[in-house]
């Protein structure tokens, strides 16, 4: 590829292309995950469908591998060489009334959904953090803060334009591309740039929601107390429970600070009184440092997670659980809490309800059957960055008597994001057909730095 070769991309392209070197290359090619950083030959800084369509189209002839990046809340594998295209310049987003959806370009975040939807009474499909990409997290599944009562944000879409790794740009629905729909959602950019996309919202305004938090050491038994609450609440109430190892740092809360706090979220989408007696046996548990619950409107739920909006370099692993009995609660602890030096955030999200349910028009989303994913995130800062991966590897080797797979949203970069890996993120049969699709829309696998499903020669 050489300086003509540049010329001529630029020529077909909005948007910035950068080179390494250029005043907005490393600004490009950072995401939010500050230990992973792509490093492309070149960047095609997209502002228009078409400019994705060029790129893709250049990519091909030129033999190049192609990676796409809007936020970087979801890195899976750094890209060396070939070219990226970063999305976060595509920004629209519209709401329909009438139709109770919306349609997103390839950079819009779900802050802008959420406030767009809440003026007139809807509400998106979203996760714990407003300010994760829409369309990435909706191809990986989407679990919602609202799951339980609504399903899979990916049960939502109702079209998506796509660039296929040939360069065409494709308007997908369950109708007139079944199949490459059904790849997409579950399968990710191994299937295309998704430009721009359709979806439901759901007539949420408000809801009963925030948290109880609870001091590891004092209330040992709230995991187990949680794991059992949770078989006895109706499909309305969503909820997580998440070991936080807070740093004993002044700007940390007093009630807080230098301990591992339990943290229970609650999204209760019925009336508030209900979703008072339906905690009140958590509350029995154990004293609380601090309880947040109270009735708020939709916009306000990000206050349930608090996810911090800070970039930050991390590692992470997750897997679906059967069950959340004894033994399984026993394994997980034995590996976190004070004994261990490393500042692991353990969350367990409780799944059921309409996640369990198959969707209208099928798609490659699976662990429907699941009972709860458990995501690790630890950040890397200092001691644990050396141990961050092989300590990761070890709790999830010990937990594997009760996991039934994993969750591409959650599964995190480097290591754990290898093909066997991802493999592990769909049963066996969806497996053989997304490889099989990816022969046909992607034959040499030119959408490789992702969590990759290897195009199959053999049907
Ligand atoms: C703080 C935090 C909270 C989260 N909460 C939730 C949650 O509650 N529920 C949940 O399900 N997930 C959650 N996630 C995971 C999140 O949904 C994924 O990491 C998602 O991939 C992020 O998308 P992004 O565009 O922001 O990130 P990016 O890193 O920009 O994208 C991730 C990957 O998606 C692919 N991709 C990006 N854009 C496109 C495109 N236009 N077309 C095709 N493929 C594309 C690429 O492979 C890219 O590497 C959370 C992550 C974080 C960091």
């Amino acid at each position: 590829m050489g300086r003509i070769d540049i010329e001529n991309l630029a020529a077909r392209i909005e948007g910035p292309v950068l080179l390494p070197g250029q005043k907005g290359f490393d600004e490009d090619r950072t995401g939010f995950n500050l230990a992973v950083r792509h490093r492309p030959e070149v960047i095609v800084g997209a502002v228009r469908t078409e400019d994705v369509a060029a790129a893709v189209a250049f990519a091909a002839a030129h033999d190049l591998p192609v990676a796409v990046q809007n936020t970087g809340h979801g890195f899976s594998v750094a890209a060396e060489g070939g070219l990226l295209v970063t999305t976060g310049r595509m920004t629209a987003v519209r709401v329909d009334p009438q139709t109770h959806s919306a349609y997103v370009a390839a950079g819009a975040r779900f802050e802008q959904v959420i406030a767009e939807a809440a003026r007139h009474g809807l509400a998106p499909l979203n996760g714990s953090a407003p300010h994760v990409g829409v369309v990435s997290y909706t191809l990986g599944g989407g679990l919602a803060l609202l799951g339980r009562s609504h399903g899979w944000a990916a049960d939502r879409v109702l079209a998506m334009d796509v660039v296929t790794a040939d360069g065409r740009l494709r308007h997908v629905t369950p109708d007139s591309e079944p199949e490459l729909y059904w790849a997409l959602l579950g399968g990710r950019d191994n299937f295309g740039i998704v430009t721009g996309m359709e979806f439901g919202l759901v007539p949420v305004a408000r809801l009963y929601g925030g948290g109880l938090f609870f001091d590891a050491e004092q209330t040992p038994g709230i995991l187990e107390a949680y794991g059992r609450w949770t078989a006895t609440v109706p499909d309305e109430m969503n909820s997580s429970v998440a070991l936080i190892p807070f740093p004993d740092d002044p700007q940390v809360p007093e009630p807080m600070r230098g301990r591992h706090v339990w943290q229970v979220r609650i999204a209760f989408t019925g009336f508030s009184e209900d979703g008072e007696r339906l905690v009140e046996p958590l509350r029995q548990v154990g004293p609380r440092l601090l309880e947040n619950l109270r009735d708020m409107p939709y916009e306000q739920s990000a206050d349930i997670h608090d996810d911090p909006p800070v970039p930050m370099p991390w590692a992470a692993d997750n897997a679906f659980l059967a069950d959340l009995d004894g033994d399984t609660v026993r394994t997980i602890l034995e590996h976190i809490g004070s004994g261990t030096a490393l500042p692991a955030v353990v969350e367990l999200r409780h799944l059921g309800g309409a996640l369990a349910r198959r969707p209208a028009h099928p798609n490659a989303v699976g662990q429907r059957d699941a009972r709860f994913m458990m995501a690790v995130l630890i950040a890397l800062t200092g001691e644990s960055t050396g141990g961050a991966h092989a300590f990761l590897g070890r709790m999830f080797k010990d937990l594997e008597p009760w996991t039934t797979g994993r969750f591409l949203n959650f599964m995190g970069h480097g290591d754990t994001a290898d093909q066997e890996r991802t493999h592990t993120a769909y049963t066996a049969d969806d497996h053989k057909r997304l490889t099989a699709l990816k022969a046909e829309y992607d034959p040499r696998n030119v959408f490789r730095h992702n969590y990759n499903i290897p195009p199959r020669t053999t049907r």
